[in-house]
């Protein structure tokens, strides 16, 4: 009987019962609506098939999209005192810091890792929005510093993907500090003389954008991305004014000339890839060929040059050989040619005419 009970039944009961369906199989998209399987979001790297938009990536997918075949180490970022203000609003900071922790499984809004683009080793920084809105707190600026550094140690290009709604208010004044600390680290890295590359994707605003995210020696902007540094209503409540279709996006911010490119995310690695190889050569990639000796040209040169010079008439024609010599010499052997063939060549003209 027990046997049966407690083995048998729950076997049957196991092959008969319906299994539960995970809830995240299917995604809504935020724009169309459209719903759309799991495996099909992750093969469109979270690109809806239906009408394009680009969904948020958080730090870890975005690192395993960029760098070579997941090949590529996080590195840990240092230790930042926690809650300095002891912040409180509805919840504690130190709650609120808990709780995204938990959540994510990670520290702060900030990940960094090295690893190879293209086989060129590069360091990227990548932003979690899930994190707490991508907040830049004292932890974030030390995450910036520390890619930086490592960037310079490695002698590698700097990537940085910012996804971020600006400073962490919990921080107050020393989240502000972080502006100047992150546009210190890219320094660092130019003065190194390394590439740094800015990929903007959604959102990208506030502190984030009045700092390191606007210094990138390029600056590449995901599709339809928001990218500002106060929010449209903000600034429409301001300056009493509607307005523009498409005001602080991607494309909108490229026409006004401040996004470099604006890429599709399938061909953002490609691009990625592309840039750092041509940034990253030294010299041309081919062996330098010299160019073959202007032989057979010199004469057509001088021919096609004399005209110009001397009389723009037929009358240079019928001496195709002898001025191309003539030039250069200026000695006595100059005087019989030209002299010569002007002589022959002008009265003959001139009663044509
Ligand atoms: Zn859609």
């Amino acid at each position: 009987m027990n046997w049966l009970t407690n083995f048998v039944r729950p076997k049957i009961r196991a092959l008969y019962t319906r299994k539960e369906v995970p809830d995240n199989l299917w995604h809504k998209c935020a724009n169309c609506e459209a719903m759309i399987f799991h495996r099909d979001l992750e093969e469109n790297l979270h690109v809806c098939q239906h009408c394009g938009f680009h969904m948020r990536l958080d730090a870890d997918k975005r690192l395993k999209m960029l760098f070579d075949d997941d090949d590529y180490h996080v590195i840990e970022l240092p230790k930042v005192p926690v809650d300095p203000l002891r912040f409180r609003d509805q919840k504690r900071y130190t709650d609120r810091l808990k709780e995204a922790q938990a959540k994510s499984g990670k520290n702060d809004a900030i990940q960094v890792a090295h690893g190879r683009m293209g086989g060129i080793p590069t360091v990227i920084a990548a932003f979690d929005f899930g994190f707490m809105g991508g907040s830049m707190g004292i932890a974030v600026g030390e995450g910036l510093l520390a890619a930086a550094r490592l960037a310079v140690l490695q002698e590698a290009p700097l990537v940085v993907v910012p996804s971020s709604g600006g400073a962490r208010m919990q921080e107050g004044i020393l989240s502000l500090m972080q502006m100047p600390r992150s546009t210190i680290a890219v320094q660092m890295v130019k003065e190194a003389g390394l590439p740094y590359i800015v990929v903007l994707t959604d959102p990208t605003t506030g502190g984030v954008t009045a700092s390191f995210a606007m210094l990138g020696d390029l600056h590449i902007a995901e599709k339809g991305a928001q990218i500002g540094f106060a929010g449209a209503r903000v600034i429409e409540d301001t300056i009493r004014e509607t307005l523009p279709e498409g005001f602080q996006r991607s494309e909108y911010l490229m026409e006004h000339g401040m996004v470099d490119m604006v890429v599709h995310r399938k061909d953002l690695r490609a691009t990625l890839v592309r840039v750092l190889d041509l940034l990253g050569r030294p010299g041309p990639s081919a062996e330098i060929v010299p160019l073959p000796k202007p032989e057979a040209e010199a004469p057509a040169m001088t021919a096609k040059a004399a005209p110009t010079e001397a009389e723009p008439l037929e009358a240079v024609e019928l001496e195709p050989a002898s001025p191309a010599p003539a030039q250069p010499q200026s000695g006595e052997t100059v005087e019989p040619a030209p002299n010569g063939a002007a002589a022959a060549v002008t009265p003959g003209d001139r009663p044509e005419r």
